[in-house]
């Protein structure tokens, strides 16, 4: 259903490999990952990797894994076993060697749960402006949660009618994120509502933070232990009410709690009050280190130069080839293999090497676009287009950068095709 020249969308070959082939072949990786390291799991995995690869750029059949997959952005499987190997086993308590000595948020187990017979939702109401805050009976806590700068803090600010009477802040770890620093507050909250003595509201701008804290099956332990307090509180006689509450309205409340949680954030110098990391950050972390790695074999592979030529990195290739839609000739030209000589002849498709500008230069994708006499036109109104000089060099710029690329694509494109229909070429 996938050829060089038609079938499937490559989009969408994208999404079958994403969504299909990777989690199969991943499947209870934690069980048997470790043998990627050996080299015939490894050999297999990439095969599969580079035959989606291929079929996903619109590449030659003798292209690299290297180049396909770096053109496809696929990462290869074996690096990906590697990360879901990992996360299984930090799931499981093991350290991460980034952050030695802390410990992962894990969920808790469902079983510690109340009997689902008792469990129940709690409702939270709305308040969007001024006059629909209580000043009576109940004391008001607003609580929030902010990252700013690259880091995180927490506050709550307590009011007796118009007036703050207590207020709290703290700081969490810089990998923490806004929502545990949101639930962090809302826990915050409910500890001094349990060492007051009157009828409370607690008002949280962050709505998946009370949706987690009202959810009666949820497993988020700071939710957990949140409900726990306020069981707790119900039963000293002091029924809790959450709310939503608007922020950047100008809600007096809301807005202390925000200014005190920054204030946390960027000037609190004790140590943090909640330093779990979540595992949005273990994830992080993982795929930067995979990314590494991948940079490390895109650079360090035999295969791959015709690729190394347009992209310095796996990152820029990324992006850019994001940004593009697969061809069979757009795959040509990034990997040189395709209609020109010195490929050619390499799988004895061709008596020689040499363009036919002078019979003795190897017709490849650089002689082309940057020598060949034969399309000097055509690289004149290229380079005034992008007022670059076309050089080896330059190729990578002109291809990173928005406003060159276009001029880029056209004009290699179109003298490819010339030049590969020269020779004979019917794969356009
Ligand atoms: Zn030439």
């Amino acid at each position: 259903m996938a050829k060089a020249q038609w079938g499937l969308n490559p989009d969408i070959l994208r999404t079958i490999f994403y969504t299909v082939v990777e989690p199969t072949i991943l499947y209870a990786a934690g069980a048997w990952g470790s043998i990627a390291a050996r080299v015939y799991a490894k050999k297999r995995l990439d095969s599969v990797t580079r035959a989606f690869a291929i079929k996903i750029s619109k590449a030659h059949r003798t292209v690299s894994l290297i180049s396909s997959a770096t053109m496809a952005r696929i990462l290869p499987l074996d690096l990906r076993l590697s990360e879901q190997l990992e996360l299984y086993e930090i799931k499981r308590g093991k350290p991460m060697s980034q952050l030695p000595g802390r410990e992962l948020q894990i969920r808790v187990h469902p079983s510690t749960l109340p009997h689902p017979a008792r469990r129940r939702r709690w409702e939270f109401s709305w308040v969007t402006e001024a006059e629909q805050i209580e000043t009576s009976e109940a004391w008001n806590y607003y609580t929030d949660g902010s990252k700013i700068e690259g880091k995180v803090g927490a506050a709550v600010s307590v009011w007796e009618g118009d007036e703050e009477i207590q207020h709290a802040s703290f700081r969490l770890e810089n990998y923490c994120t806004v929502f545990q620093a949101e639930m962090m507050a809302l826990h915050k909250a409910t500890d001094m509502v349990l060492k007051s003595n009157r009828t409370a509201t607690i008002h949280s701008d962050s709505r998946a933070a009370l949706q987690a804290v009202s959810n009666p099956n949820t497993l988020n332990p700071i939710a957990v232990e949140i409900r726990g307090k306020i069981e707790a509180a119900k039963e000293k006689g002091r029924p809790v009410q959450l709310k939503w509450i608007k922020a950047h309205v100008g809600l007096a409340g809301n807005e202390r709690a925000d200014e005190l949680a920054k204030q946390a954030a960027l000037h609190n110098k004790r140590a943090p009050a909640y330093d779990k990391f979540p595992i949005s950050y273990a994830k992080k972390t993982i795929r930067a280190l995979t990314i590494e790695k991948w940079q490390n074999r895109y650079e360090t592979a035999e295969q791959g130069a015709g690729t190394r030529l347009f992209f310095d990195s796996v990152r820029t290739s990324n992006k850019v080839m994001g940004k593009i839609v697969s061809s069979n000739i757009i795959a040509q030209m990034l990997t040189g293999h395709g209609g020109f000589k010195q490929y050619l002849h390499r799988f004895k498709l061709a008596n020689d090497p040499f363009c036919p500008c002078d019979g003795s230069s190897e017709e490849t994708v650089t002689h082309i676009l940057i020598e060949c006499t034969r399309f000097e036109n055509e690289r004149w109104q290229c380079e005034m287009n992008t007022d670059t000089r076309l050089t080896q060099r330059s190729l990578k710029q002109l291809m990173a950068d928005d406003k060159t690329r276009g001029h880029l694509l056209k004009f290699s494109l179109k003298v490819l095709k010339a030049a590969a229909r020269a020779n004979g070429s019917t794969a356009l």
